[in-house]
């Protein structure tokens, strides 16, 4: 399938569906390293998201981003909901007007998520944060882009090594969030922002 509204808009759906089922394992996560709330957070704003995006029309996949910031914004606090938000705010103004993503288009829409949450939450690769996940994501993209694969390829690759980095965060010692406050007990534990970011890209792929 094209990157295009269509696929956009299953996107948003597969990811609420693979983050309720996933809701308790982030709860747990998070309770390991920080306040427990991360698949909750995640849960109720995806759920929104839903709910915004079966009530409106959208002429291409950026004005889906852009519901999808909007709602985020709203409805999920904590760190996760203004981070993901801004991912989404970004991608949506990466894609423009385009109807259906290249992949030179959607390495640029990831690209410009992660510099949105580096942006927002000033965290650097190595920090145990979902930018972990996001720059293994847009590296493993651009490779891909530049060997000449197709979108969905770029895409998989994405997604791939958006689950490698998320295990790369396992022995890292927090230096943002409220991991960071742990010290070295944050050590073994995957941090959960990465671990859901890897779950959305997922539904990303599988949207394709
Ligand atoms: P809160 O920590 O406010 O309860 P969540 O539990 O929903 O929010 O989200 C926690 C996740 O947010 C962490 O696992 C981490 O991936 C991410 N995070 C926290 N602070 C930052 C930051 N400054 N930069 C990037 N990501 C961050
Ligand atoms: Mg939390
Ligand atoms: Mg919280």
């Amino acid at each position: 399938m094209a990157l295009d509204t269509a696929w956009a808009i299953d996107w948003v759906r597969r990811t609420a569906a693979t983050i309720d089922d996933h809701r308790a394992e982030l709860v747990t996560l998070d309770r390991e390293i920080g306040d427990g709330d991360h698949g909750e957070n995640l849960d109720r704003g995806f759920r929104a998201v839903v709910e915004a995006v079966d009530s409106a029309t959208f002429d291409t996949p950026g004005a889906v981003f852009k519901t999808v910031a909007t709602k985020l914004i709203s409805t999920v606090g904590g760190a996760a909901g203004p981070l993901f938000g801004t991912a989404y705010l970004k991608a949506a103004q990466a894609a423009g007007d385009t109807a259906e993503l290249d992949a030179d288009t959607l390495v640029a829409v990831l690209t410009a998520a992660r510099d949105g949450i580096v942006s927002r939450g000033k965290a650097e690769v190595g920090d145990k944060t979902m930018v972990d996940a996001w720059s293994a994501a847009v590296d493993a993209a651009s490779t891909a882009a530049a060997a000449g694969e197709g979108p969905e390829r770029v895409l998989a690759a994405a997604a791939d090594a958006a689950v490698a980095g998320a295990e790369s965060t396992e022995p890292l010692v927090a230096r943002k969030g409220r991991a960071s406050y742990l010290g070295e007990r944050a050590v073994g534990h995957r941090d959960p922002g990465a671990q859901s970011t890897a779950y959305i890209l997922r539904a990303a792929v599988d949207a394709a």
